[in-house]
């Protein structure tokens, strides 16, 4: 068995995907997977939550 496959993690929801398969986007030059088209369509429209736009994970501003 080959283990050279690249794999990555759907910024979504923390599962490892498979490069060679998995749904992606491109965002400020990066390229993101995803396990799901679900999962795309989430990190494209932000997340659910109300939060006012910005940059997340300050705790200070
Ligand atoms: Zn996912």
């Amino acid at each position: 068995m080959k283990e050279s496959k690249p794999i990555t993690k759907d910024p979504v929801c923390g599962m490892p995907v498979d490069e060679a398969t998995a749904v992606h986007t491109r965002r400020d030059g990066k390229t993101f997977y995803f396990c799901s088209d679900n999962c795309l369509q989430k990190f494209i429209s932000g997340p659910a939550g109300s939060k006012p736009k910005g940059k997340s994970g300050g705790c200070c501003g």
